[in-house]
């Protein structure tokens, strides 16, 4: 009795225990009428019992609510599918994914989660009408759906969106086939009315399970997410194709925009410093200048110096944003040794973008006016040959405005770039600062030693003042003297120190004295 064979054992066994120890039971059953007909019944059902309490019947009152069970499913229906193409919908995929990707993990095999938008659907809809937009969607998706292996998953997002599931695939390239065949089918025409239907997708694929070091616990959640991202490459690669998600790519995309926000907050922050180093002339002793270099006080990481974190912003509107803090910054140092009686120039490194953008000059302008205690010439600019070079000409144009509001330019790292000749020729600067490499090797290479010679030579003939680099001892400065080189920048001169050392490093510092012996050759 009442065991119609819908239900589990366990339903009929807790049914009867209740029965017998409690005495009664109530709940839903599936039952079947004598007709063999199976209908959904409420029940209460109670035990009659003789005197010594033993059973002698059971009373059961119970209504037919098959049509309410009926409804219930509906419901269910409408909750879990998509009412145009019968396809699951969102909520059911996400479930069938999950389970999917339980089931891929057991079996060490692999999914393919793929993102599917038709391309021109809009249009169709626009110029045929809904109803042959709906026509278009329930084909592409039951012949997408054919394109697909029994047990894959097809479901519908909403609007031309659809999500394919490949499951039990042996490595990733078996996807491949597929993945054609998906758009083949979203490509063919289709005829309705009189009119000739055509669309084509693009499809963003994401695999599981990924490198575990990239993505440990990866879920059904975030791979759609990633397909949806490979579907947007695909659009923006043409169209009608399919994009594979990168996962070192998308690292790495994601390590860039993290570095720049945590610039951005250094700068925010006040983390960022200027130190200083002289250039001095080694002969007379005199300090004709300090150049500005940047530095990071990391919280975590501590002093890092500019090649850490500059490039990474090189590209980007940030190294504007940072250009301009360090001239500002350069500026009220300027302020701040004038009101103590130190008057230096202080040159700063502009990176290219900083230097190329729309409106340097103007930015530079209006820095300066915020300043007019500060002279001209106090304020000077190092802009690398590598980045001159780019663009000799507007590069000029440039200087020469710089020129006109008292700045004046240090062509930097001379002999790292190849087109030095022209730089020469066409930019208006005042020094020439040489690579360091050149001068650090002087004494060891040959090569670099001819090198220097001739660029002092060049630089004398285009009338530039020439500032070595990269001085390390006091036979590094012997031998510039020795070439008719006398300014010059390195550790064996200062390390670029704090702006508040600088007033005492200058009281003290005296040439080393085998310099003042030298017999200067004329350049
Ligand atoms: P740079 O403008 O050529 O600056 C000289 C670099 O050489 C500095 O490195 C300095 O510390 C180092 N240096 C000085 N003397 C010696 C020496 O005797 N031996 C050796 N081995 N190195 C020496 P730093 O501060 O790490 O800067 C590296 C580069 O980063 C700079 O080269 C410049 O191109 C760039 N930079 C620095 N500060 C800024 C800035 O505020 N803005 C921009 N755009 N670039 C900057
Ligand atoms: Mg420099
Ligand atoms: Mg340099």
């Amino acid at each position: 009795m009442l065991s119609s064979g819908r239900h589990s054992k366990e339903h009929y066994q807790q049914m009867w225990r209740d029965l017998t120890q409690k005495g009664i039971w109530v709940g839903e059953n599936w039952n079947r009428r004598k007709n063999g007909e199976i209908y959904a019944q409420a029940q209460k059902i109670s035990t009659a019992r003789d005197e010594k309490g033993r059973p002698l019947q059971y009373v059961c009152l119970f209504s037919d609510i098959t049509a309410a069970k009926n409804h219930e499913q509906q419901l269910e229906c409408i909750a879990r599918y998509d009412s145009l193409t019968k396809l699951p919908n969102r909520a059911l995929l996400g479930e069938s994914l999950a389970q999917a990707l339980m089931q891929t993990r057991r079996r060490g095999q692999h999914l393919a989660v793929v993102f599917i938008d038709l391309d021109g659907f809009k249009a169709v809809n626009d110029t045929h009408g809904h109803d042959a937009g709906d026509h278009l969607l329930i084909t592409v998706a039951e012949r997408m759906k054919a394109a697909l292996r029994d047990g894959d998953i097809l479901a519908r997002l909403g609007g031309d969106e659809f999500v394919a599931v490949m499951l039990d695939l042996a490595d990733v390239d078996a996807s491949a086939p597929m993945l054609n065949r998906l758009l083949v089918a979203a490509a063919k025409e289709i005829h309705y009315d009189q009119a000739r239907l055509q669309v084509s997708a693009s499809l963003g694929v994401a695999f599981y399970p990924q490198a575990i070091e990239q993505t440990p616990d990866i879920d059904a959640e975030q791979l759609l997410r990633q397909a949806d991202q490979a579907m947007y490459q695909a659009k923006q690669a043409g169209k009608n194709r399919y994009c594979i998600f990168d996962a070192e790519q998308d690292r790495s995309v994601r390590a860039y925009h993290e570095s720049i926000e945590s610039i951005r907050r250094a700068l925010v922050e006040q983390q960022l410093v200027l130190e200083y180093q002289p250039t001095v002339n080694l002969r007379t002793g005199e300090v004709i200048g300090v150049e500005a270099l940047i530095r990071w006080i990391h919280p975590q990481r501590g002093l890092l110096p500019p090649a850490i974190f500059l490039p990474m912003i090189q590209d980007h509107p940030l190294a504007i944003e940072v250009g301009q803090w360090v001239i500002e910054n350069a500026l009220l140092q300027i302020e701040r040794w004038q009101q103590v009686g130190l008057h230096i120039p202080v040159s700063v490194n502009i990176g290219e973008r900083h230097l190329m953008g729309p409106d340097f000059v103007q930015l530079l302008r209006e820095v300066l006016a915020t300043h007019p205690g500060i002279k001209p010439g106090s304020l000077g600019l190092e802009i690398r040959e590598a980045c001159a070079a780019d663009d000799v000409t507007k590069v000029s144009q440039i200087i020469q405005k710089c020129r006109a509001i008292g700045v004046e330019c240090t062509l930097d790292d001379f002999g790292s770039g190849s087109s030095s000749l022209t730089c020469l020729k066409k930019l208006p600067m005042k020094y020439l600062k040489i690579e360091q490499n050149f001068v650090r090797d002087m004494l060891g290479s040959s090569d670099s030693l001819l090198i220097l010679i001739a660029v002092l030579k060049l630089a004398g003939s285009f009338d530039l003042k020439v500032i070595a680099e990269g001085v390390e001892t006091v036979e590094h400065g012997l031998m510039l003297l020795q070439l008719g080189c006398e300014l010059a920048q390195g550790y064996g001169i200062a390390h670029p120190m704090p702006a508040d050392e600088l007033p005492g490093w200058i009281k003290q510092w005296k040439p080393d004295p085998a310099w003042g012996d030298v017999a200067m050759a004329p350049c």
